[in-house]
């Protein structure tokens, strides 16, 4: 077995570095491998297996010749590997935060919390496959009966993020195998390492052969599009920017093949005048600091009435100089280092635009020495609605705050984005609360509240944030048709 533990003196656990194709672990052709780097450190951890499109149309067969199959499995045993999968996953919370610390950089409390989110994505699912249900009725004549049944919809195939590399897996993997879909697999290629730990436990929990293969690669579009002109598969579930995201529709539109998308974000965080600001200030800092700002669902606009945007901006500050950024796996560590140091650059460019614009540096605005690519928590106050910020996923601890002096000016300024994930508002005035949240123009409103993911909530965004919904009771339609029978009356 090719593991991590060979390659490095590592205190990570030995783990698979290889695809996973038809239930076996094999090498790539040619044994091509690639580098996952540590981003806190810049060493190089692992090297993993280098999928190439040979590789990808090995995966795709193999999910092909499985779904027939597949789809027969009683849904109690479905559900009953989901289970003992979680149950895995739990028992090695530890280990898998330990890797995801080490190749994507979150401190390990975060980690080990995206662990039992993303495990619950699974017991979640393992509910809901036994509650696949149909429909009965009759024509509006009487002459026919209806019946309506609920089917897989087939192969699937399936990419995701680094930034959540576990629960992002789970989200859609957890619901494919409750309804029944085989899947090919490509996770991001920063953060393979999870996600091949998370196989290795769907082997063990007991995942027949064929039903989930996984691809590792550096050469993601020739992957993943060779998988969407298969013509074998009849899915897409992706993960990511919005950009790619419309690559793969367009992709999707050659096959007429059903697409769920998950894409960016560009939340409004809104604190009212009446609102307990000690409170909003809470919730800033878990929805702006969560996975150290690289969320899509995170704060990217602090839009605070001009009344308390002062109260708010020095009581966020003063929370955020406190906060110690550092290595995830020490600790005492409260941010970690951004993905890679064109993430870095990136939230250093927006912030050097806004000052240039008039953004004044509360607290922050640069990023510590090497090695390792860290930046420090930022707020910045007075930002110009003309800032590139207001417009990009910042993707970095960086709040800025925009001061608004009526409500209409808040929304009007919350709705002006090509994204609609989510909004976040402040405010213990039950009317305005109702009222701004019905104007928002996003999937999901956190009302007093910094945090709206749950396996149990329909996750998913509007406009440019995406199609579709994953978690809660309607994450499974995503991966089932309706199939309906006519019968006549005799
Ligand atoms: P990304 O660049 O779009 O990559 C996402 C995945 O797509 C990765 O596996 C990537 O592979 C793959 N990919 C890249 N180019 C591709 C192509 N041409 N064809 C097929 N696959 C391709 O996004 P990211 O930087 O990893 O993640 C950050 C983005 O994800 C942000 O925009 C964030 O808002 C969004 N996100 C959304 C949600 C949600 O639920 N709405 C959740 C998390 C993240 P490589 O790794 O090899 O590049």
């Amino acid at each position: 077995m090719t593991t991590i533990a060979a390659e490095k003196n590592s205190t990570l656990p030995d783990l698979e570095t290889r695809l996973y194709l038809n239930g076996q672990w094999v090498d790539a052709e040619g044994a091509k491998r690639f580098p996952v780097e540590n981003p806190a450190t810049g060493e190089i951890i692992a090297h993993v297996a280098d999928g190439s499109v040979a590789d990808a149309e090995r995966a795709i067969e193999a999910a092909g010749n499985a779904q027939a199959d597949w789809a027969k499995i009683p849904p109690r045993e479905r559900s009953e590997i989901l289970r003992r999968a979680y149950e895995l996953i739990i028992e090695r919370t530890d280990e898998l935060a330990a890797i995801m610390t080490a190749e994507m950089g979150k401190p390990l409390a975060e980690a080990r919390g995206e662990v039992a989110y993303g495990a619950e994505f699974f017991r979640w699912f393992s509910e809901e496959a036994v509650r696949i249900s149909g429909d009965y009725s009759t024509t509006g004549d009487g002459k026919n009966r209806i019946l309506v049944t609920r089917v897989p919809v087939g192969p699937c195939v399936l990419v995701t993020p680094w930034n959540f590399p576990l629960a992002m897996g789970t989200r859609k993997i957890g619901p494919a195998i409750a309804a029944g879909c085989t899947m090919v697999f490509k996770p991001a290629s920063q953060t393979p390492l999870t996600s091949l730990a998370l196989v290795q436990i769907l082997h063990e929990a007991g995942l027949p052969s064929g039903v989930l293969n996984v691809v590792t690669t550096s050469s993601s579009s020739k992957v993943v599009g060779s998988w969407m002109s298969s013509g074998i598969a009849r899915k897409v579930s992706f993960t990511g920017s919005t950009e790619v995201g419309k690559i793969l529709l367009t992709q999707a539109a050659e096959n007429v093949m059903r697409s769920s998308m998950e894409l960016g974000g560009n939340a409004p965080f809104i604190v009212c005048a009446d609102a307990d600001i000690d409170r909003a200030v809470e919730g800033a800092m878990l929805a702006k600091l969560r996975n150290m700002g690289e969320a899509c669902t995170a704060a990217n606009r602090f839009l605070v009435h001009r009344s308390v945007a002062d109260e708010f901006t020095e009581k966020l500050a003063a929370r955020m100089a406190a906060l110690t950024v550092g290595d995830g796996s020490l600790a005492g560590t409260d941010i970690g280092p951004m993905v890679d140091a064109a993430g870095r650059d990136k939230v250093q460019e927006l912030v050097d635009d806004a000052v240039a614009l008039g953004a004044r540096v509360v607290v922050g605005g640069d990023c510590p020495d090497g090695p390792g690519y860290f930046y420090n928590p930022t707020v910045l106050a007075d930002v110009s609605a003309e800032s590139l910020l207001m417009s990009n996923e910042i993707f970095g601890p960086v709040a800025p705050v925009i001061p608004f002096d009526d409500e209409d000016d808040a929304i009007r300024i919350a709705n002006d984005t090509q994204w609609g994930l989510v909004g976040y508002l402040f405010t213990q005035d039950i009317d305005r609360a109702l009222r701004l949240g019905d104007e928002l123009e996003v999937g999901m409103v956190g009302l007093n509240s910094g945090l709206v993911s749950n396996p149990a909530a329909p996750f998913g965004g509007v406009k440019q944030s995406g199609l579709g919904r994953e978690g809660g009771r309607v994450g499974i339609d995503e991966f089932l048709e309706h199939k309906y029978l006519s019968i006549p009356r005799r």
